[in-house]
């Protein structure tokens, strides 16, 4: 059996996402219409696909593959073996969640098709489909991910609207009024979606809107207020009150999952224009500009004796005979390999960033003083050990470290200080810390600088 395989570099975008479910199943008889979808699915997903050219074929896959492996399946309804959509009664027999992309579609096969709880349709008409489908599929992935309340007082309501969010793979947390709502967003930070009722007791939908509203704006956290059929001035209400978004009772399941996707869509488009401004595109790790902003706060804190703050400035050895000897690919996983390292080293109230091509700067708050110099030498061991691996082999890498625990008048000089004490590590060798202390302000006195 063929088994599309392109899992390579892709797990690192997505940082942080799960991916045990690793295969999608394609069952579809146009030979030609498989290849370009796999051909799409490998370039923008994470996912290795399983093809199946008839229902025969899916049901082979489903006995080979276990439900917990396959993330979930796009099926054509009309198949050599079974013209009727039979393989959506197979695939969700099986526990797969199930997008139909068909062809011919009947109007009267819909409502049969979605209440056997498919997760959407996508007619093939013309090349956007395959975006569509596509997206579809990455939505899914990110949904794994994301939390969402829903507030609401009835009960069966509240059903309805959960078991829909699970089918889309959303996390689903619950609350049947607005203070329960705010004390469940208290204990679940991470929640990005609310979905909210307007009619509740204790406190009602507009109310609690207008409390998350005085929290967290519209590009933090998406609330979507629910009001029924007709009554335009909720909807109207619900809006002014700080929504980003209404839907009126009753709805169509797939205007449901649209609006959902599409503020969610808007949501991670703002998080990325902002990470974008802050972030270094290569290795995630936080910029310059970034470092040098929450630096200087940083640094004006530990002048009032607030916080302590150590910097270090972090410089790899020979980087460029890495580029030189296995090419700029090498170069760049050894890049993202050591970021990788830096990040999970230090504590989340620390900030690293990549400030050059192979410098990086880390910013350490309440760092015992004398636990300085053995942090730091342990991580240049850590460093030295850690096994780059791209993918034509595999390399070590050393690195130079200067450090500074003395605040100087401004973060600039101070910054200054550290890169002489990186300086001083380069000249004396490589694959050193060298520390300036108030005993030690020379960092080991062997800096040529200190000689001039
Ligand atoms: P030293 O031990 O003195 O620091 O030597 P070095 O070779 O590490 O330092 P040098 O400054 O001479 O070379 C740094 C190299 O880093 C040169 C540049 O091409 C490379 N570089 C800069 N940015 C990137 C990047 O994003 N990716 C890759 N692969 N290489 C980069
Ligand atoms: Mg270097
Ligand atoms: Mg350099």
């Amino acid at each position: 059996m063929l088994v599309i395989s392109f899992r390579t570099g892709f797990s690192e975008i997505n940082v942080g996402v799960l991916v045990n479910k690793e295969y999608l199943l394609v069952v579809e008889d146009s030979k030609m219409f498989l290849k370009v979808l796999s051909e799409r699915i490998a370039k923008d997903t994470p996912f290795s696909i399983l093809p199946a050219g008839s229902l025969q074929e899916a049901q082979e896959i489903l006995q080979r593959y276990p439900a917990s492996e396959i993330f979930c399946a796009l099926l054509d309804l009309n198949l050599p073996d079974a013209g009727r959509g039979e393989v959506v009664d197979l695939v969700i027999s099986h526990g797969v969640p199930a997008i139909i992309f068909t062809g011919d579609f009947e109007e009267s096969l819909r409502e049969d098709i979605l209440n056997k709880g498919v997760i959407d349709y996508v007619l093939k008409e013309s090349a956007s489909s395959i975006d569509y489908v596509v997206e579809l599929v990455m939505r899914l992935y990110r949904n794994q991910k994301i939390k969402v309340l829903v507030a609401d007082d009835s009960t069966s309501a509240r059903n309805v609207i959960s078991k829909l969010l699970k089918r889309y793979m959303f996390h689903v947390v619950e609350a049947s009024d607005g203070q329960e709502a705010l004390n469940t967003l208290d204990n679940n930070p991470d929640i990005k979606l609310l979905i909210v009722d307007y009619n509740m007791p204790v406190m009602d939908g507009f109310q609690l809107t207008k409390k998350v509203r005085s929290k967290f704006d519209k590009s933090s956290k998406a609330i979507i207020g629910v009001s029924s059929y007709g009554n335009n001035l909720l909807s109207a209400k619900f809006i002014k009150n700080g929504a980003n978004d209404f839907i009126n009772k009753p709805f169509l399941n797939e205007e449901f999952f649209c609006r959902i996707s599409q503020n969610l869509d808007t949501i991670e488009y703002v998080q990325a224009l902002k990470n974008a401004a802050i972030r270094d595109f290569l290795t995630g790790l936080h910029n310059r500009r970034y470092l040098f902003d929450v630096g200087r706060q940083l640094h004006s804190s530990a002048r009032r004796g607030q916080i302590t703050l150590t910097i270090a400035i972090l410089d790899l050895d020979f980087f460029k005979k890495v580029n030189d000897t296995y090419g700029h690919d090498a170069g760049d996983e050894v890049l993202k390999s050591i970021s990788r390292l830096l990040a999970g080293f230090f504590r989340e109230t620390d900030v690293v960033a990549r400030t050059g091509g192979e410098e990086f700067v880390v910013l350490c708050v309440d760092l015992a003083a004398d636990k300085v110099a053995e942090l730091f030498d342990s991580l240049r061991q850590r460093i030295q050990q850690e096994e780059v691996v791209w993918k034509e082999g595999s390399l070590h890498i050393t690195a130079s470290i200067g450090v500074t625990v003395m605040l100087e008048e401004t973060l600039d000089e101070t910054m200054a200080q550290a890169d002489r004490m990186l300086y001083c590590a380069k000249e004396g060798g490589r694959n050193q810390v060298v520390c300036r202390t108030k005993e030690q302000p020379n960092g080991n006195g062997r800096c040529p600088l200190d000689q001039e």
